[in-house]
């Protein structure tokens, strides 16, 4: 049986449907895994698990808002309860406000810090016991460049993205003697919903990110999905507590 083979697994991606998330979890569908594709949009998430189903592996959506604890508990109970485990998770669920601290509202710094951050926390939570049981399992926290670089239009985006990286090393440091690997990763520009949003608020964006990936090129979301097989596979069994750069070298050029 080869490292990255995921049939028999059950894996939760929330934001799966679309952008970053859906790339991973192409990646795990093609390794094996059942999927629940965990967003709030219904429409897109029917798409994504159709497209997933074509790997010949299960996928279901559950819907879900995840700042809202109670919903949390609601999609992995859920996900036990109709695919009988849970063994991978991938945090990936994230949004932006694009504004400099002097003009952010408190309200929006809360909605992208619980949205981006608070999320993840409450996942893993909820995973946790069930992971304990089973005797093991994989977290994939989605951090960003803006983990290690700041930015002045993203002052909540890189607490909170800078905030996933510390609580990556928490919860794996807690959870390794429960063979509970933890990892982030820490994806370079891709070309999303998410940063075609960015591209039209903050001008020359577009041109300053070609000129500052040693790669050329903006990333796509298939970009992601080795990543996500490796981090969620036997291949990463000693593997915990890292953030891993992918992103065309963007992060070792100074
Ligand atoms: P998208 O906008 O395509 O994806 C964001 C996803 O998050 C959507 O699927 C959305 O689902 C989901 N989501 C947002 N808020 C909630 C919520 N409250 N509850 C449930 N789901 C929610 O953007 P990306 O794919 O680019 O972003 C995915 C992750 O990757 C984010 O964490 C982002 O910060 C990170 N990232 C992206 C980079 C890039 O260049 N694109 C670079 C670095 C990091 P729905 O529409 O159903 O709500």
């Amino acid at each position: 049986m080869s490292d990255f083979d995921l049939k028999g697994r059950v894996a939760v991606v929330t934001g799966g449907n679309g952008g970053i998330g859906l790339g991973m979890a192409r990646g795990l569908a093609r390794a094996g895994a059942a999927i629940v594709v965990a967003g709030r949009d219904q429409a897109k998430s029917g798409k994504a698990v159709g497209e997933l189903q074509a790997f010949g592996v299960e996928a279901l959506a559950i819907a879900v808002d995840v700042t809202d604890e109670g919903a949390v508990d609601r999609l992995v109970r859920g996900t036990v309860d109709r695919l009988g485990r849970v063994d991978i998770l991938v945090n990936n669920a994230g949004t932006n406000i694009r504004k400099p601290a002097h003009e952010l509202q408190l309200g929006e710094w809360h909605t992208v810090i619980d949205t981006n951050l608070t999320s993840a926390f409450l996942v893993s939570r909820a995973c946790y016991p069930f992971m304990k049981a089973q005797g093991g399992g994989k977290i994939i926290n989605i951090g960003s460049m803006m983990s290690i670089f700041g930015a002045g239009f993203a002052p909540a985006y890189a607490a909170s993205k800078g905030g996933m990286v510390q609580l990556t090393k928490a919860m794996s440091t807690a959870w390794a003697r429960d063979n509970i690997q933890v990892n982030a990763v820490l994806p370079g520009w891709i070309d999303t919903d998410l940063t075609r949003n960015a591209r039209r608020e903050v001008d020359g964006l577009h041109e300053r990110v070609l000129a500052r990936t040693p790669a050329g090129r903006w990333g796509v979301i298939d970009d992601m999905s080795g990543v996500a097989v490796f981090l969620a596979s036997p291949a990463s069994d000693f593997v915990t507590g890292t953030a891993i750069p992918v992103d065309g070298g963007y992060s070792s050029m100074s």
